[in-house]
């Protein structure tokens, strides 16, 4: 607009311009306007080397002028061979030239943000110049051309195109801000695995619930639902089996549940079921008791399944309780029903609270089984990563009582409650040590190591340091050989015991190993200081290391922190070749787990077979580390 009323108009409308003269003339102003723009455009959004930018877009200001002077001068006919116009085209290759050579200046650097407002109002600049050009033309008293007209008109198109586009990817912007709050809000609510609500939904909604209730009186109650024995199924069929299999239990669970219900999953095989509309919630725990005791189709095979449901409500007569107090009742009574032999459900009362009747009928039982050393030991093969050596081995507590398997996750807490745990780890150090001995002197060396587990609040407990050098010496072992196992909860609940006892066994030649690591995550403060060979990275801390990008970067981590702290590196529970392999990767010193043998009865462990195979690197166990 501007070139055709200073110069293109003049020419043209002065006419004998040859067609060919007037493209010439036109494609230099546009060469220009089209330089102009990359420059504006360059130096406005570029956030880094602004110091070339401004002497190249300079450069291409200076010619650009130039070039517009010289059409001109030519068409008003003043122009001659030397003129200031030549300046223009020296000073703007000289300035380019420079903006070549020039470093950037990074002090220069700006934030991109900087650049929003001037991008943002460079259209209008656009509008302002031909509002100008048109004003002018008609306050120096020349009629407003058609081209001119014309020109003006495709600016505002233009503005106008722009500004519409904007509006609309405005629009879209909006719309995946929105969609990616809803996920994220989705993500933050519900379980990814079930759809169903997650834990904090679910407090949430029994806290909301509660408050309705102070008001109107009417009961709630929460139905607190474990599934019987779903780690064996994800044990023996896989993960992806599990998974399955728990997308198929809220499945059924959505049958019962009313709508007006909040069916939950609360992590694992936990679910929970709110009911806050006066329904009987003991027909709703024997309707879940039911549906989930049929068999489940699981790839084509049926998996058989049960459930232990536990109920607590709260009425008028029950007074004020809290999410977390409704939810932990409910638990209680959950767990009431596994003691009494699962696959059943149980409204809570005031006597289960601590549970102590049950505790007390097992105490009892498990008193005698310690007295009668029927409590027994297992081991777990723990192996080298790098060269697949036999490290040692871990041993394990089992209990068999009435014809059935007590897991050590359930009688160990009821010895730590009942003042029996220094009488079952008094038996496990001795049935450890016993083996070690044996094992060594098959072995005819003794570098082999074997771990037993100490419960937390033992540490704290003075005879310790006594038992277990009675259990080493009376077995004629070197203390060196003995891996205590300890939980980090040991070092939090009693800081200055748990240290006074540890540096005493250490003194000894006694190692200890930090259990768990990972599953609780206190931090690592606390190992700061604290005398430890190794540290046992928890089996859920690897679960998803071979699968998971991000569980494997903070494994790498971790393991950086550990090896600062100059320990060595567990791995627990590596059920999968690929777990193995990243645990390799990460530089772990040593791997326990099914995939490299189950805890086992000492009678079937071929110690010395163990041995010479890793040592002459042989079998199929080996040639998997
Ligand atoms: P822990 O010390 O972390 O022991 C490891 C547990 O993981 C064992 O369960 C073991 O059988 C299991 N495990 C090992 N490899 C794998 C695997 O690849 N996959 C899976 N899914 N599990 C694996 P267990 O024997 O049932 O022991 C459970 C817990 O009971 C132990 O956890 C330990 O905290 C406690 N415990 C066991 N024996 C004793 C004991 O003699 N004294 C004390 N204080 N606690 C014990
Ligand atoms: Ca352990
Ligand atoms: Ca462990």
């Amino acid at each position: 607009l501007i070139s055709w009323s200073t110069v293109l108009g003049p020419t043209v409308r002065a006419g004998g311009a040859s067609l060919f003269a007037v493209v010439v003339s036109v494609a230099y102003p546009i060469g220009d306007i089209l330089l102009l723009t990359v420059a504006v455009l360059a130096f406005v959004q570029g956030s880094r080397r602004r110091g070339p930018l401004i002497l190249v877009s300079l450069g291409m200001g200076a010619m650009a002028l130039s070039d517009g002077a010289f059409a001109y001068l030519t068409t008003s006919g003043s122009f001659s061979t030397v003129s200031i116009v030549d300046l223009g085209w020296c000073v703007g290759f000289a300035l380019i030239g420079l903006g070549g050579v020039v470093r950037s200046d990074d002090a220069l650097a700006s934030s991109p943000d900087r650049a929003v407002v001037p991008a943002s109002v460079l259209p209008y600049a656009g509008l302002l110049v031909a509002a100008v050009v048109v004003l002018s033309q008609n306050l120096m008293g020349r009629a407003v051309d058609r081209p001119s007209v014309a020109l003006s008109t495709v600016v505002l198109v233009l503005v106008l195109a722009r500004q519409f586009t904007t509006l609309t990817d405005n629009r879209e912007l909006a719309r995946i801000v929105n969609a990616r709050e809803t996920e994220l809000r989705h993500q933050a609510f519900y379980d990814g695995l079930t759809g169903l609500a997650n834990r904090a939904l679910f407090i949430n909604r029994v806290r909301h619930a509660l408050e309705l209730q102070g008001r109107d009186q009417r009961p709630v109650s929460v139905a607190f639902v474990d599934l019987d024995g779903f780690k064996g199924i994800n044990d023996t069929l896989g993960h992806a089996a599990g998974d399955e299999l728990l997308v198929l239990v809220a499945r059924r669970l959505g049958g019962i549940a009313r709508s007006a219900d909040t069916l939950a999953r609360l992590g694992g095989d936990e679910f929970a079921l709110l009911m806050e509309h006066g329904d009987d919630p003991s027909a709703m725990a024997r309707a879940v008791v039911e549906a989930l005791r049929g068999p489940f189709q699981l790839n084509g095979r049926l998996v058989k399944m049960s459930a232990s449901v536990g109920v607590a409500t709260v009425g008028d007569e029950t007074g004020t309780l809290s999410a977390d107090d409704l939810l932990s009742r409910a638990d209680i009574a959950m767990y009431a029903v596994k003691r009494s032999g699962r696959n059943d459900f149980r409204q809570y009362t005031s006597d289960l609270r601590l549970a102590e009747g049950d505790d007390m009928v097992l105490r009892q039982a498990l008193a005698d089984a310690i007295q009668q050393r029927q409590v027994r030991a297992v081991f777990q093969p723990i192996f080298n990563i790098s060269n697949g050596g036999l490290v040692g081995y871990e041993a394990l507590a089992r209990w068999r009582y009435n014809g059935a398997d007590v897991p050590p996750d359930v009688f160990v807490p009821v010895a730590e409650r009942t003042g029996l745990i220094a009488a079952l780890t008094s038996l496990m150090l001795d049935h450890a040590c016993g083996q070690l001995a044996a094992w060594s002197a098959e072995l005819g060396h003794s570098t082999m190591l074997m771990g037993v587990n100490i419960s937390a609040q033992e540490l704290g407990d003075p005879s310790l340091h006594q038992r277990v050098l009675a259990a080493v010496a009376s077995h004629g072992l070197a203390p060196d050989q003995l891996v205590l196992e300890i939980t980090e909860s040991a070092l939090v609940a009693n800081p200055v015991t748990a240290r006074m006892t540890l540096t005493s066994l250490t003194d000894l030649g006694v190692t200890f190993s930090l259990d768990d690591f990972g599953s609780g995550f206190n931090g690592f403060s606390q190992l700061i200081g604290v005398p430890l060979r190794s540290v046992k990275l928890d089996q859920t801390f690897i679960a998803d290391i071979d699968t998971d990008p991000a569980s494997r970067r903070l494994l790498e981590g971790v393991m950086l922190l550990i090896r600062h702290l100059g320990l060595r590196v567990v791995g627990e529970g590596v059920e999968r070749p690929e777990q193995l392999e990243v645990l390799r990767a990460v530089g772990c010193d040593a791997a326990q787990g099914y995939l490299l043998g189950r805890p086992a009865d000492a009678s079937v462990i071929d110690v010395l077979g163990q041995v010479l195979a890793s040592d002459v690197g042989l079998t199929a166990d080996t040639a998997r580390l």
